[in-house]
């Protein structure tokens, strides 16, 4: 007994838990790369200049049952009112069998983005599920993997009938004005820096404008109207234009599909398909289109391929879309999305099939109409004629209807003109229809809810015969066949099984922080108090989720160097989109409104030139040197020449080139002295929390990726979210809202995403992960990481030269292998190492980017040193197979690199290579003792391009 209290409460330190390597390996990983201790590493690395003098003050370490227990007080501030409010938003029953082998399953959530489609063959059967759904329920050909949210969607649906209009002269778009209001607020800020023209108005006005190339309505109004839209968009489309119809999902169950009516483009949201409301978000949206689209889709579309041994598998398709390779020249900006939320409203729909919907949706319907008969017996008169879920109850007093409401634990919504709106969810009973008889009534009326219902059934006309739904939904046998508990969890677990995720190995992938997601820092999201709320709940119902983002604002302005930050961005791109329409309104606001030009170094990522583009600006490239730094005398000309034209610079630092250049401040001063403001992209702050701030370094604005650095999982491709950091100069011009004010909070300026705090729902996770670590184990964790990823180096570049280092050969979170030299000499390329990867039970690391035929590193301080060694044996391995390749002893064409990944079903078959099935599935002890079976082989790319199929193939061809 020889330690204090204070010393052995210490041993509950959640900061060693996320910690990978303990103190006595880490001290062993510091002799190997040349260091004494971690801070003597650290002054090694980063430029003396940007060192903080202290630290962030984020205050000391929690342990995980302290901060859960701090979490949970501030969590019951939030007040459960029964929300009614709709407009895109709805109360859910998240089925349990979801919920419990999906939402909180560490082999669902932890997985990355399936860019590597043999590790990745379960979600991508999930989201093709959900593409088959959106596709069934919009009528459309072609739909995508999942929008940020419905607001979004709506503005990608404009900038895509730009680009799909022949009518290139027209610069109009025309958004009918019961679309729903955060909707026309996110595209009315797009269209801002598009140059469009918005016009909102009755839709059938639309015909009066011979300037539009698209139009956007929505099928259900935002105060419940349906609305047949066939004729005005057939005489539209008669003329080019594009024509976008908004819709509710849940609807689209019983309504006539809107390709019926006549949309080439059809968009919402899938949360009521299971999601939690969690005050904003996550939630996925959905986006289909016809088939002729299909070049200028947004998105991520999951398509149908083969592999090499012509088996059916599937992969993200047309790739070549995105902003990874077109930069600005992409449709969209999106990287992460909401893959996870797409998941879980897909498997809503296969859970409950077409028969369990229809239930749920009829049994909505039939609630609002009886909602609506009683109303009207008692001489209420409702704004509408029609409508599936949502009510627009004229009212006299509105206020006391409000107070009233209130005080039975209901939220109406109120920003109507003399009425009340009133939107029924699955979760709706018949007691909550007497409880409104009473608040709307103001008494207690013994409603005969039978009687009402009897007349409902008998007679309804709130669908108009032509809406009604005339063609099957949901018929593919994947809707079918899973409706037991059972059934339902195998064949989830079955999908899971085919991935690897974080529960299985470490993801060594580079630009993409795939560290640790507690369990402790997931807990949260799914209680109630968090994640019930409605987005547009009165603000002081919400108090618990003030307080929430308040102190993480806090913290992250601390950890940033920043005065101020916004949270309304739901991806990193989203953030830097918001950050550069801030400096752009900052600019307007100087009457420097004609500063355009954005200089992006030829290193980044390419979200940075799409983000650009989308924000109105010109991108200018700035070269880098030899070593991979910015090269400071293009800098100086490109900013020189732009002169008053220059906007800013996005730069990533450390950079997409793994190195903390030493010029940084010369940088952002040079940008600086021509007018410019600095974008740092944040997308790397694993390397410089507790270390420095973009603040300090001299930059302007930051998005921080809070599901790289912050601990939010990736979710197999989102959710994600990208606050902006900001100095006080920018802080009046980031987004706003149109629905929610909240005095010192938001503002009125336009919003850049449909709820103001954007997913504010896994904002505790990073509360958790920062108060749990705390100043000091912040600053740890990026010491690690950086650690971490120098232990790679040191004991790989004999094998695999490290491509960019800083001085005395260090690096800093994440590493560059070039394999370059190795493809030239022998033929074997990074896509072989990656593949053979897998057979090593390995994720690959990022591939190809920044420099093509390279492989990316980021260990994260997560990983143990076990782990680390696996990996590096594993790459050595690797080389050692190279070697015999090399040397003649196994062909070019024919050897364990070419033909990775190996499938079980092959060892079955006639094994005619020259090296062993041993060696093929098992080529090292740690893979006997835990193999990861990927169940296909390489995917065909060219194929699945040239044959774009993007629907759920038939079950046979899975047998
Ligand atoms: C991940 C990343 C982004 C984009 O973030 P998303 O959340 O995927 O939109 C931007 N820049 C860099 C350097 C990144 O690594």
């Amino acid at each position: 007994m020889t330690q204090t209290i204070k010393q052995l409460e210490h041993g509950e330190s959640f900061i060693e838990r996320h910690i990978g390597p303990s103190a006595e390996e880490r001290q062993q990983m510091l002799e190997i790369v040349g260091a004494k201790t971690l801070n003597q590493l650290t002054e090694l690395i980063v430029p003396a200049d940007i060192q903080l003098p202290y630290p962030p003050a984020t205050g000391d370490a929690q342990t995980e049952h302290q901060a859960l227990a701090e979490l949970k007080s501030i969590a019951s501030q939030n007040q459960r009112y029964k929300s009614y409010i709709g407009m895109g938003y709805n109360a859910v029953l998240t089925p349990p069998v979801i919920l419990r082998n999906m939402l909180e399953n560490p082999g669902w959530y932890t997985a990355y983005t399936p860019y590597q489609p043999e590790v990745s063959q379960g979600r991508l059967e999930a989201l093709l599920n959900f593409q088959q759904m959106t596709q069934d329920l919009t009528g459309l050909d072609l739909a995508s993997a999942s929008l940020l949210d419905e607001a979004t969607a709506g503005a990608e649906a404009m900038a895509m009938a730009k680009r799909a209009s022949k009518l290139k002269q027209a610069n109009s778009f025309f958004v009918a004005d019961d679309v729903h209001p955060q909707t026309i607020d996110v595209i009315k800020t797009r269209a801002e820096t598009f140059g469009f023209n918005v016009i909102v108005g009755k839709a059938k006005q639309a015909l009066d404008n011979s300037d539009l190339f698209g139009i956007l309505v929505q099928l259900s109004g935002t105060t419940g109207e349906l609305h047949d839209y066939t004729d005005l968009l057939n005489q539209l489309k008669s003329r080019g234009v594009i024509t976008s119809v908004a819709a509710d999902i849940m609807s689209l169950v019983l309504l006539e599909s809107p390709a019926a009516m006549g949309a080439d483009v059809v968009f919402g949201s899938s949360q009521r398909f299971g999601v939690p409301m969690g005050y904003g978000g996550p939630h996925a949206a959905f986006f289909a289109c016809k088939d002729e689209f299909k070049r200028s889709m947004p998105g991520r579309i999951i398509g149908v391929s083969k592999d090499a041994a012509g088996n059916t598998a599937l992969r993200m398709a047309m790739q070549t879309r995105e902003q990874h390779i077109r930069r600005e020249k992409a449709n969209s900006n999106i990287c992460t999305s909401q893959v996870l939320l797409a998941n879980i409203a897909g498997f809503y729909a296969v859970y409950h099939g077409p028969v369990g919907l229809t239930r749920i949706a009829q049994r909505i319907h039939r609630l609002t109409d009886i909602l609506a008969a009683g109303l009207q017996l008692q001489g209420i008169t409702l704004r509408h004629a029609t409508w599936f879920d949502t009510l627009c109850v004229e009212v006299a007093d509105k206020p006391a209807v409000l107070t009233r409401a209130l005080s039975f634990g209901v939220n109406l919504r109120a920003d109507l003109d003399g009425a009340v709106g009133i939107t029924l969810d699955e979760a709706t009973t018949v007691d909550d229809l007497n409880t409104l008889f009473d608040i709307l009534l103001a008494k207690e009326t013994a409603m005969d809810i039978d009687a009402l219902d009897r007349q409902c059934m008998a007679q309804s006309h709130s669908i108009p015969a032509s809406l009604l739904r005339k063609s099957a939904i949901l018929t593919h046998p994947v809707f079918n066949s899973y409706h037991s508990e059972t059934e339902m969890m195998r064949y989830m677990h079955r999908l899971e099984r085919k991935d690897l995720a974080l529960n299985q190995a470490m993801i060594p992938l580079g630009s993409c922080t795939m560290k640790l997601n507690a369990a402790a820092e997931m807990i949260p999201i799914t209680w109630p108090e968090f994640a019930e709320l409605h987005p547009f709940c009165p603000p002081e119902q919400a108090a618990g989720y003030q307080i929430l983002i308040a102190q993480l604002s806090q913290w992250l302005a601390q950890i940033t160097g920043y005065d101020a930050v916004c949270m309304q961005p739901n991806s990193g791109a989203q953030g830097e989109y918001a950050g550069l329409l801030t400096i752009r309104r900052y600019h307007e606001s100087r009457g420097q409104g004609d500063r355009y030009i954005c200089l992006i170094p030829s290193s980044a990522h390419g979200t940075n030139p799409a983000s650009a583009q989308m924000a109105g600006m010109a991108v200018v490239v700035v070269a880098c040197d030899k070593q991979g730094n910015i090269d400071l005398t293009d800098l100086r000309e490109k900013a020189q020449q732009a002169g008053d034209k220059l906007s800013c610079i996005m730069v990533t630092y450390p950079s997409t080139h793994g190195v903390y250049e030493e010029t940084i401040r010369e940088v952002c001063t040079i940008v600086h002295q021509f007018g410019g403001q600095v974008y740092l992209d944040g997308a790397n702050m694993n390397a410089q929390v507790g270390i420095t701030t973009p603040g300090y370094i001299g930059a302007d604005v930051s998005h921080l990726n809070l599901h790289k650095t912050f601990s939010i999982p990736h979710g197999g491709g989102g959710p994600g979210m990208g606050p902006i950091g900001v100095k006080m100069h920018l802080a009046p011009f980031v987004p706003g809202h149109s629905v929610v004010q909240i005095d010192g909070v938001t503002n009125r300026l336009g919003a850049v995403s449909a709820a103001p705090f954007g997913s504010a729902s896994i904002l505790p996770i990073s509360w958790m992960y920062i108060h749990m670590m705390g100043a000091e184990g912040l600053k740890m964790a990026s010491q690690v990481a950086i650690l971490n990823a120098n232990y790679i180096a040191k004991r790989l570049s004999p094998s695999y030269p490290v491509l960019y280092s800083g001085h005395d050969g260090l690096v800093a979170h994440e590493c560059i292998l070039d394999i370059r030299p190795l493809k030239e000499e022998c033929g074997i390329t990074e896509m072989d190492i990656a593949k053979r990867l897998i057979d090593y039970g390995f994720h690959a690391p990022t591939m190809s980017f920044p420099v093509a035929g390279t492989l990316m590193v980021e260990p994260t301080e997560s990983e143990s040193k076990a782990e680390l060694d696996r990996f590096i044996e594993a790459m050595l391995a690797i080389r050692n197979e190279i070697r015999r390749v090399q040397a003649g002893e196994w062909p070019l064409d024919d050897n364990p690199l070419v033909n990775a990944p190996h499938i079980q079903t092959e060892l079955v078959q006639e094994w005619l290579h020259p090296y062993s099935r041993d060696l093929a599935v098992f080529p090292s002890q740690a893979v006997l003792n835990n193999k990861y079976w990927p169940t296909v082989k390489r995917l065909d790319d060219v194929y699945g391009d040239r044959n774009l199929f993007c629907s759920c193939v038939p079950m046979a061809s899975y047998q």
